[in-house]
């Protein structure tokens, strides 16, 4: 099968990589096999790529622990810091292209498409900035001794990532690990395969050295599980479900015990008070669930409303919600396009039945939309109580609960009832109830009057089953640097 295909697009035409990215060309797996990935729009197969499996894994290793040790090493940080950038610089240049691969295989409004690729040439570029700044300590225990800590790179580096955003997952994770000088086995979610590989030929064009960063498409069960297990591999970078975050770290214990961070689920609170702007905190509620089609992991999916302005939140947000543009991912005005999958929409369909039977009332929506595509409707449940499924679990569609509240007490007892702890927010006028409430609140971010304003300088992860270690911000380089102490005994001569 071809390793390269020109695609059209409705908004470009462009050549789409399809091998597996190692040693910075594009090859076929071993075994020659290939896969589908489907356009969630119409169903239908956009291309094959090519498959990696156990082996190709090895393959990738071999070439990332040959270029750690090799070229990479040679690199200066500040060189480092220039090939970051000049790669922000080469993703802005192919902006169109990119968020046109992102709306055809994720099904994304292209909108906000290009709200990604912003927001991941801004990651990339950041990374590059704190590529020369990467300095450990000295420390002054004594006058007879001289200790000082190196921050060094971890290793190869195996980074798994999902289909919900499949371009900013690959930002988030190459930023950091490149920056601070660790070399990368990547592997992308089988739904959306396409536009890491496009990346990986922007990363040969940016003068990356062979071997630095290698792509494998492929699937959780094969490729994925060869990296959690390898015992080549120093440390695995995870972001997808809970049950499989769990796996991962299981793999890591019984393998060399490789370094695990997890960036997994959520059931986000979101809590609406009485003094809030009731206008401005709809706007937010709405884009907290229904942003990117509800498959986010910090997904304001559980809206605690005050009882005071319960029942004209209730009305507003339904009205709200019926705004929403959902269609075609390349017409720009749409908000919402179809789920990711057959399995994502049937999924999410039965977490609506299983709603529905439990009594649940729907507010709005609750069925597909339209006839052909994954498409399903914003929806809003009501008249909901704790124990139900659709208010535990998280459903990672377009579908969120509202629940009344008699107190912030109650609002924060509530928002605290989950193993999750991802996200949360509140919305009130009154300073001293944001900050306490947002000090209650057992999540990794907490907003206050907005939602999903994630950025690449803020770290951002979970709390309890919601993950472990923080990526972005500084705080993600801690996760890529080993610190080694030197202790210098000083000679009395
Ligand atoms: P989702 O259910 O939303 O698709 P997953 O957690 O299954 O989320 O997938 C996220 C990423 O993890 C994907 O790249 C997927 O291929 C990968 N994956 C799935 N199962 C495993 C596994 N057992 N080991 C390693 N990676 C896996």
């Amino acid at each position: 099968m071809a390793l390269f295909q020109t695609i059209q697009t409705p908004a470009v035409t462009y050549e789409q990589p399809l091998g597996l990215f190692i040693n910075n060309e594009f090859v076929p797996g071993v075994d020659g096999k290939t896969f589908e990935t489907i356009n969630p729009h119409n169903e239908k197969p956009i291309v094959a790529v090519h498959e990696g499996t156990e082996k190709d894994i090895d393959i990738a290793v071999q070439a990332a622990r040959a270029a750690l040790n090799g070229p990479w090493k040679q690199v200066t940080p500040s060189e480092r810091g220039r090939l970051l950038t000049r790669l922000a610089d080469l993703l802005e240049r192919d902006a169109e292209t990119v968020a046109a691969i992102e709306a055809l295989d994720n099904g994304k409004g292209v909108s906000m498409a290009k709200g990604d690729v912003a927001a991941s040439a801004g990651c990339i570029r950041y990374y590059g900035g704190w590529a020369d700044k990467i300095y450990g300590q000295t420390i002054d225990t004594d006058a007879g001794s001289l200790t000082y800590t190196r921050h060094e790179p971890v290793g190869v580096c195996g980074q798994i990532i999902p289909w919900n955003f499949p371009l900013l997952m690959f930002a988030w994770k190459i930023g950091p690990a490149l920056a601070t000088g660790n070399t990368i086995v990547m592997k992308t979610a089988e739904q959306t395969p396409l536009s890491a590989l496009y990346m990986g030929a922007l990363i040969k064009e940016a003068g990356f050295p062979a071997g630095v960063v290698n792509i494998i498409s492929g699937f959780g069960r094969t490729a994925g599980a060869a990296i959690a297990s390898h015992m080549d591999i120093d440390k695995v970078a995870f972001t997808g479900s809970t049950p499989v975050g769990r796996q991962i770290l299981q793999a890591a214990a019984k393998s060399n015990l490789k370094k695990v961070t997890l960036e997994l689920g959520g059931k986000s609170p979101n809590i609406i008070l009485p003094d809030a702007n009731l206008e401005e905190a709809i706007g937010w509620v709405n884009l907290g669930i229904f942003f990117n089609h509800g498959q986010c992991c910090c997904a304001g999916s559980r809206i605690l409303v005050h009882e005071a302005i319960y029942d004209e939140f209730l009305a507003r947000f339904k009205t709200r919600a019926e705004q929403n543009k959902v269609g075609n991912p390349f017409n720009p005005e749409t908000f919402q396009g179809p789920q990711v999958s057959q399995v994502q929409y049937d999924r999410i369909m039965g977490y609506i039945e299983a709603g529905k039977r439990a009594g649940a009332k729907v507010i709005t929506g609750g069925s597909r939309h339209g006839g052909e595509g994954y498409y399903i409707q914003p929806t809003i449940f009501a008249g909901v109580d704790e124990n139900m499924t659709i208010v535990k679990e998280e459903i990672f569609g377009p579908v969120c609960t509202v629940q009344k509240v008699r107190s912030e007490e109650e609002a924060i007892e509530m928002a605290n009832n989950t193993n999750y702890g991802l996200a949360a927010a509140v919305h009130t006028t009154n300073i001293n109830t944001a900050i306490r409430v947002s000090n209650a609140i057992k999540a990794g971010t907490v907003w206050v009057n907005n939602y999903n304003t994630l950025h690449y300088q803020m770290p951002f992860g979970g709390f309890k089953e919601s993950g472990l270690g923080r990526e972005l911000g500084s705080y993600a380089l801690e996760n890529y640097t080993e610190v080694k102490t030197v202790r210098v005994q000083l000679s009395k001569a």
